[in-house]
């Protein structure tokens, strides 16, 4: 176990000291894999929101709850889908203009 990211090992929620903190549920500590659950989480919402798609859109796509997309983009536990889902889900076709340019310059 590693120290929460969130609370740095307090347990408590900076905003409201008196709620437990939500990432580690109070305890102050984390699973070692959640730095790689937070990383992972950040790409698979870069890749949803260049798609514009909604969390409830993304969920309804791929069967999921929004609840399940939203700890999965926070980080709060392994993503049970990858950004590969997310564009099989969303084909470029409706990529504005612009994305497809800028999509083309990064390759
Ligand atoms: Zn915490």
């Amino acid at each position: 176990m590693i120290n929460c990211m969130d609370c740095f090992g307090r347990g408590i929620q900076d905003t409201d000291r008196k709620s437990d903190c939500g990432r580690c549920d109070g305890t102050g500590e984390v699973a070692d894999e959640m730095k790689l659950w937070i990383m992972k989480g950040k790409s698979l919402q870069r890749c949803r929101l260049s798609r514009r798609l909604s969390i409830f859109d993304l969920a309804e796509m791929l069967n999921l709850k929004p609840d399940n997309i939203l700890e999965t983009e926070w980080g709060y536990k392994p993503s049970t889908y990858s950004m590969t889902d997310i564009l099989n889900a969303a084909p470029a076709a409706t990529m504005t203009l612009l994305e497809k340019l800028r999509e083309a310059e990064v390759q």
